[in-house]
């Protein structure tokens, strides 16, 4: 298994398996969840809905994840993870970590071989970068599993260099 820190789009990359970092309801937002959306189209939206009216009527639980193609993406499946809200009064980093943790299981069970990650939380939902880098690596080192190429895509350099100090 090959950890690497990109600075750039997530949109952009060619691997199997673009993480998205979705809120609850998994009908879109905004930060990486609108762009994946808009690079995406709308087929990934109508099976998020689909999802909705299905197995997730009340959304999907912060922590989960959960599969759905890619649209017009390079990638073959976008999934769609929903990170917690940073808390100064509640420790939430179990949850961050099962974010990790669930979508490479899941990766892991579709047969992905490379699979691109945001830093899940660390925008709207407020996370420190230096925190937010430490758990998601570390939860990326401590899942066993079998895909090869993990790479974590950061959009702004002050996440790229927690990322960056995280690996050392
Ligand atoms: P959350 O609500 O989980 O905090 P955000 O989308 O607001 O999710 O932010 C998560 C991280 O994704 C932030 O570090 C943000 O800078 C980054 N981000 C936003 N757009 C992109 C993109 N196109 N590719 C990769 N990362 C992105």
């Amino acid at each position: 298994m090959a950890i690497q820190i990109l600075s750039g789009d997530i949109t952009k990359q060619h691997v199997d398996a673009i993480v998205n970092a979705a809120n609850s309801s998994l009908l879109g937002g905004g930060g990486v969840d609108g762009a994946i959306h808009r690079a995406g189209g709308p087929a990934i939206l109508a099976e998020c809905q689909e999802l909705r009216r299905s197995h997730y009527g009340k959304g999907l639980p912060t922590g989960r994840a959960v599969a759905t193609t890619a649209g017009r993406l390079r990638a073959r499946w976008v999934i769609h993870t929903v990170g917690p809200v940073y808390s100064e009064d509640e420790d939430r980093s179990d949850l961050l970590a099962s974010c990790y943790r669930e979508s490479l299981k899941l990766a892991d069970r579709l047969g992905v071989d490379s699979i691109a990650f945001p830093a899940v939380s660390a925008g709207v939902y407020g996370w420190p970068a230096v925190s937010a880098a430490a758990i998601a690596v570390a939860a990326v080192r401590d899942t066993a599993q079998n895909v090869s190429d993990i790479r974590f895509v950061l959009f702004n350099d002050e996440v790229l260099e927690a990322f960056r100090q995280a690996m050392d």
